[in-house]
């Protein structure tokens, strides 16, 4: 099934207005497993709607528009969609009346111009819009939908998930179609690529692959008739990549690395405390984003410049041979923390967010240490050399790195 996305509005295309319904209705279609072809930007024109319209109703399956269904003369999705099927518009009195309602309640009187609110198609049935004026218009015609919805993002959301929604998943309801998120860290999105390149291509299963702040993602969609089958072909792609990509997975579907780190430490009934330098207390942040997390996290030190390091009992002697930034400040940091704290773990992080180099290490350079129970360990990362990326990342590494120590059976306390 293919489907498009028509995002209607001359200020799009004058750049006054950044289109966010496109790539909202993209997502919700490859749940669906409606593969979206083409998105497209259209001012509001009559006749050049019509004729974008014409040309997708050729080749898609499913066309979704968004925008242009108000009552002003610049709004003309509806008059659009008319003159591509070839259908003429009428008043509707129902929609009408309710309108008029709508205006009632609000104690207004409805404006002339908005009566082409009120106008439908044969083949078109109205959809509801509680949230506004506009409502949508939901369009069989020889076997191909066309869905117009209005162009304010909350409205349209509205829209989509209670009345839309239902609609096309009743059309499609006779098949299963599962997906699963598989989460990754350490490779580049072209390395994750390559390793799992012959499960691209794949019509069903398919697979996708997305950068995130958290690493890069690879989403399988399965389809098939019955549930058993849609996870039987989800399975043997989902084995497959995990042979390729190994210990590089961290996660799964919903799985956040705070969320994960908290479950190991509550898991083990273990604390935790940290010493920030270039994450200047994200870490912090990200841990007690985390309900429950004051079960586990016992506080953080944000150490931004050498003395503040010092007093906080970070040795002398380790920044003054090794550097702020080093391998070996990261880990002192981290027993310092755990000292001061008296937590089970410590965490230390230092590195160079940028813009400019320090102590002649790159941006991008973090050093992170995690210390606890005698065995302490401590890695170096080169993230991407942008500030807000460098600490995200950085948080999110050592976070999954510390699940990961958590989940080591030789690390039981016995
Ligand atoms: P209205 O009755 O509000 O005029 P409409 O369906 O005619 O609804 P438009 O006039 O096209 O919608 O857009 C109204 C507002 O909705 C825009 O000013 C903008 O704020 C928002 N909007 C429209 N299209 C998009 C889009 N593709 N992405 C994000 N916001 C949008
Ligand atoms: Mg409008």
């Amino acid at each position: 099934m293919k489907g498009e996305i028509f995002a209607i509005g001359t200020e799009l295309l004058m750049g006054e207005l950044h289109d966010t319904n496109s790539p909202y209705i993209a997502g919700e279609l490859s749940l669906l497993g409606i593969t979206v072809e083409r998105v497209t930007q259209v001012g509001d024109n009559l006749k050049d709607l019509a004729e974008s319209f014409s040309i997708a109703l050729a080749r898609s399956d499913y066309i979704f528009t968004t925008g242009g269904l108000g009552p002003t003369q610049d709004d003309l999705t509806r008059e659009a969609i008319a003159v591509s099927l070839g259908e003429k518009t009428t008043v509707s009195s129902k929609l009408l009346e309710e309108l008029e309602d709508w205006f009632k309640a609000r104690d207004m009187k409805m404006p002339e111009r908005n009566i082409k609110q009120a106008v439908l198609i044969p083949s078109a049935r109205s959809i509801p819009n509680k949230m506004g004026t506009a409502p949508g218009w939901f369009i069989e015609h020889n076997e191909k939908i066309i869905v117009a919805m209005p162009g304010p993002p909350d409205e349209m959301q509205n829209i989509w998930v209670n009345e839309v929604l239902p609609l096309i998943k009743a059309r499609i309801k006779k098949s299963v179609i599962l997906t699963k998120t598989i989460k990754t860290l350490n490779l580049s999105e072209a390395e994750v690529a390559e390793l799992v390149a012959i499960f691209f291509g794949i019509e069903n299963p398919s697979l996708g692959i997305y950068a995130k702040q958290d690493g890069i993602h690879l989403r399988i969609i399965s389809k098939a008739a019955t549930k058993a089958e849609a996870m039987n072909l989800m399975g043997t792609v989902e084995e497959g990549i995990a042979k390729k990509l190994g210990s590089h997975i961290w996660g799964y579907d919903d799985d956040t690395p705070e969320e994960m780190a908290g479950r190991a430490l509550a898991d083990r009934g273990l604390t935790i405390a940290s010493m920030e330098s270039c994450t200047g207390g994200l870490l912090s942040s990200v841990l007690t984003d985390v309900p429950g997390s004051s079960d586990y996290f016992k506080g953080g030190l944000i150490c931004y410049d050498v003395d503040s390091k010092l007093e906080n009992g970070v040795p002398d002697n380790i920044i003054s041979n090794y550097g702020a930034i080093s391998r070996e400040t990261a880990l002192a940091m981290a027993k310092a923390a755990r000292k001061k704290f008296k937590a089970d773990i410590g965490i230390g992080v230092t590195g160079v967010a940028g813009p400019g180099k320090q102590e002649r290490k790159p941006v991008g350079t973090v050093f992170a240490a995690i210390s606890m129970d005698g065995k302490d360990r401590n890695f170096a990362m080169k993230l991407p050399p942008r500030r807000p990326i460098v600490k995200r990342r950085a948080v999110v590494a050592i976070l999954i790195e510390l699940t990961r120590v958590l989940k080591e059976p030789s690390r039981r306390p016995t």
